[in-house]
């Protein structure tokens, strides 16, 4: 089989500029030193459209809004429709819409910052635009990543995004029940997914139902305050 690839310098890509990734990450530091500085642990939501993020978000809001106090940052280009999912589960959630970008970046979560009231939070889980690729190079200022993948985007959802993986401390299989139908074998998904980091956390989940949920807040480390 033939392959090309592009040589060095040969990415017409802006997202992978030096430059912008850099200033990225100064404010993904500024970002992490906020939430240090107020005690908020934050999350960065990963994963597809499609993929259950919001679901699983809002379930996770449901099950600790009584032990934390939660925010929410959703990340979508232009809509509103899934802060306000996570809002109804009883979160306070700041609408970051990126226009064209498909990926969150760490500037975009500082002017969402600027809207909530650290000190009165605990938690913040960060949605990011729904694609597993670019959001894996714009670091947040986030403690922690999470993946969502679902049974529904087929077998080699693991397989071909090992670099989001490698960064990430947990992943969520989601939609367990639709395996089946999709000839999707989840331990396949999970084998796959340590293949590439062996001290990944890997949750199956099915969101809509709550099923996973407990497990997904121990791996997250959040079962206890
Ligand atoms: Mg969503
Ligand atoms: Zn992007």
């Amino acid at each position: 089989m033939k392959i090309v690839k592009p040589g060095k310098n040969e990415t017409f890509d802006i997202e992978l500029e030096e430059d912008l990734l850099k200033q990225n990450r100064v404010l993904a530091e500024k970002n992490r030193i906020r939430f240090d500085q107020y005690h908020v642990h934050a999350i960065d939501v990963l994963g597809s459209i499609g993929s259950g993020k919001t679901t699983i978000i809002g379930q996770v809001v449901k099950e600790l809004k009584g032990r934390y106090r939660i925010a929410a940052i959703a990340g979508d280009l232009t809509t509103t429709i899934d802060a306000a999912r996570i809002q109804d589960k009883g979160a306070i959630v700041i609408q970051a819409n990126t226009g064209k970008e498909c990926h969150l970046d760490a500037n975009l979560v500082l002017k969402a910052l600027n809207e909530l009231n650290l000190e009165d939070l605990d938690l913040v889980l960060i949605e990011n635009v729904g694609n597993l690729i670019c959001p894996g190079e714009f670091p947040l200022g986030a403690h922690q990543r999470m993946v969502v993948v679902s049974t529904t985007e087929g077998p080699y959802m693991i397989v071909k995004h090992p670099y989001i993986l490698l960064e990430s401390s947990v992943l969520v299989i989601n939609k367990i029940d639709l395996a089946q139908a999709m000839e999707v074998d989840i331990h396949q998904l999970r084998e796959d997914a340590l293949n590439i980091k062996p001290d990944l956390k890997v949750v199956f989940a099915n969101g809509r139902r709550g099923e996973g949920i407990q497990d997904l807040i121990e791996a997250l480390n959040l079962s206890g305050e």
